[in-house]
This record gives structure tokens, C-alpha cells and sequence, in this order.
């Protein structure tokens, strides 16, 4: 069953067929961004996930998941951590390589932005095959630091994503909202 904030994120979702190569549906969530209502109501239910679990950092992924998380930091009083594609951050990082449909592709954290006794949830907008997500995991888990959870707005179920994520989320809760 669908509740009414889930009818409204669902409702701000445009679906970009071929996009960005043939074959993709692309989950464009401009319309959602642009809506301060459907904003604010996925920011408030991304920030009781992580009060629930006890955050105490909170890590977006490049990029989208930056858009995300900021405003949950925020609202929930909780550091904001980015973990981005190599190359970017100017700090000492901590690098995990994953693999893709095609070839591979690597993120990283400040290494500094860890430390072992914390909680960390993980947010982004769209889990697909969780190749991404599994590589942050890693990165908290090599800084020390507990995984709590993961939070994402859209899961695309059959890309198989929460399988792959199973064994590096160790029972912390997957949850797509
Ligand atoms: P994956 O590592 O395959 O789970 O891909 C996750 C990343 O790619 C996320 O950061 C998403 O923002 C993006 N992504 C993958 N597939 C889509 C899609 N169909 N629509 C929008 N974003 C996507």
C-alpha cells in the first residue's frame, strides 16, 4: 500500500526513457527538487530514518545524494560527509574501486571524516545495482566506523541491487522509501 507522502514523491519522479543511453529509464528527481512541499516531506522522512537509527554522520553520494543528505544534516543535527568519484576531494582519502555494467569506477572519502564508534547512514536518490553503495560500505567499514543503515528514495527492484548490498550491510536496514 501506498501512503499519501509516498503518493506525492512518487507523483514529482519523471521518467526519462533512453536516457543516458538507450534502453535506461532515467528517475529524474528535478520535479521533486522544485517542489518544496514533496522536498521537504523526503527530507523530513530521510532524517527520522537516520534519528532512528542513531546517526551520527551522515554520508551522500555523489552527486544527487549530496542534494539529499545536506538538508538532512541539517535537519536532523547530524555532519554531513561526501563520498565522491576519485580525484575530487583535495584531502587524504580512502579509495574503493567497484565494478560496473561496463568497466569500473572508483569514490572516495576524507579519511579524516571517520572514526571508529560511529553510526553512519548511507543516502542517495536511486539504488540500481548497488554497486555504489556496496563500495561506500566498504570505505566506512576500512575507516572503522559502524554502517547503520542505508536510505534512498527509489530502489529499482529488478536491478538486484538489495542482494548485492546484503552481505556489506551485515543486517543494518535497507530502506527505499
Ligand atoms: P548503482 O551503483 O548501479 O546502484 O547506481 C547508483 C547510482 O547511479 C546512483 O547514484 C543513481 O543516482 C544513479 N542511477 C542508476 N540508475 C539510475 C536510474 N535509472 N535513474 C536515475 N539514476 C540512476
Amino acid at each position: 500500500t501506498v501512503n499519501a507522502t509516498q503518493e506525492l514523491l512518487l507523483s514529482r519522479i519523471r521518467d526519462v526513457a533512453d536516457h543516458p543511453k538507450p534502453g535506461v529509464v532515467f528517475k529524474d528527481i528535478t520535479p521533486l527538487l522544485a517542489d518544496p512541499v514533496a522536498f521537504t516531506a523526503l527530507t523530513d522522512a530521510l532524517s527520522e530514518f537516520c534519528v532512528r537509527h542513531g546517526a551520527t554522520k551522515i554520508i551522500g553520494l555523489e552527486a544527487r545524494g549530496f542534494i539529499l543528505a545536506a538538508p538532512v544534516a541539517v535537519r536532523a543535527g547530524i555532519g554531513f560527509i561526501p563520498v565522491r568519484k576519485a580525484g575530487k576531494l583535495p584531502g587524504a582519502t580512502l579509495s574503493q574501486a567497484y565494478e560496473l555494467e561496463y568497466g569500473s569506477a572508483e569514490i572516495e572519502v576524507h579519511a579524516e571524516d571517520l572514526s571508529a564508534g560511529d553510526r553512519v547512514v548511507v543516502i542517495d536518490d536511486v539504488l540500481a545495482t548497488g554497486g555504489t553503495a556496496e563500495a561506500s560500505l566498504e570505505l566506512i567499514r576500512r575507516a572503522g566506523a559502524d554502517v547503520v543503515g542505508v536510505v534512498v528514495l527509489m530502489e529499482l527492484g529488478f536491478l538486484g541491487g538489495r542482494a548485492r548490498l546484503e552481505p556489506a550491510l551485515a543486517g543494518a536496514p535497507l530502506e527505499a522509501l
